[in-house]
């Protein structure tokens, strides 16, 4: 088990036996997790901004100095200093969404979203990072209309986050497959929910990975997500949004077949 920590208050009160003392305990064993895990966070950012920031000072200083004559160095001095800044920038970016979408877990969305036609235009956004490493995405979809009480941004973010994963731990020459699917029978039935599926066909992830994927900056080999330009937040903010839509995140993976992502959102009633 964990430790648990209380607070004691000891307060004089008047009882019918003549005085006596009140004590009153408080457990405070959640707020010192809450406080260990923003510790823990606040050094993982710190940890994220610095390793670029040392890059992209030790570029400064190699431009002014050794390289100062030398052009050719030079141009692949910057273009490496792009790569470190876009990747403190998407950092920062991924870091404000989580915020953002912290702040709202509890109030519920209230916006009818048609998953065919957030899939679709997702899919097309994706289209020219798909087509630049080689992977093709596949729509499975239904011929009608799939709404959901959702907020569409949100769920804008979780389609495109799952299947950039796809696309980038997914590989060249592969497909990521993107399926919405309803319940055959009853689709309206209560409790019963739409699935929207994405597949990869990637190396896989090992099963004693899987339940800690959604935690802030977990990865599973973090020299090779680094290099395939992850935050390693991707996974945390799809997790709070699902939470807020009431949802659920399934993921299943078989080591050098693939992965498929399953989200199971309540449907509009
Ligand atoms: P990142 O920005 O590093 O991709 P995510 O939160 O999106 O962060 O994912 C966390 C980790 O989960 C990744 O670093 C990677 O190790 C693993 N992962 C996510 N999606 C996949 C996938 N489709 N196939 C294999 N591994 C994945």
């Amino acid at each position: 088990g964990r430790d648990t920590t209380y607070r004691v208050n000891a307060a004089p009160v008047a009882a019918p036996n003549g005085p006596a003392v009140l004590l009153t305990f408080e457990d405070l064993t959640d707020i010192e997790e809450a406080g260990k895990m923003r510790r823990d966070f606040v050094a993982n950012v710190s940890h994220e901004l610095k390793t670029p920031l040392t890059a992209l000072m030790g570029f400064v200083e190699t431009l002014r100095g050794p390289a100062r004559n030398d052009s050719k160095a030079q141009d692949r001095f910057l273009t490496i200093m792009e790569r470190e800044a876009s990747r403190m920038s998407q950092l920062v970016q991924d870091l404000l969404s989580l915020s953002r979408v912290e702040e709202h877990e509890r109030v519920r969305p209230t916006e009818e979203v048609d998953l065919v036609a957030l899939v679709a235009s997702v899919k097309q956004s994706l289209e020219p990072v798909a087509k630049s490493s080689d992977v093709i995405i596949n729509l499975d979809v239904p011929e009608t209309q799939v709404q959901v009480l959702g907020d569409s941004n949100q769920l804008r973010q979780v389609l495109t986050n799952l299947i950039e994963n796809g696309i980038k731990y997914g590989g060249a020459g592969k497909s990521v497959d993107v399926s919405v699917s309803v319940p055959l029978d009853q689709p309206l039935i209560r409790g019963k929910g739409v699935t929207i599926h994405v597949t990869d066909h990637g190396e896989g992830i090992a099963e004693h990975h899987i339940p800690r994927l959604t935690e802030r900056f977990y990865r599973v080999d973090s020299h090779r997500s680094r290099e395939v330009g992850g935050t390693g937040l991707g996974l945390a903010i799809v997790k709070h949004i699902i939470n807020r839509h009431r949802g659920r995140l399934r993921i299943q993976s078989k080591l050098g077949q693939g992965t498929v992502f399953s989200v199971i959102l309540p449907i509009l009633e």
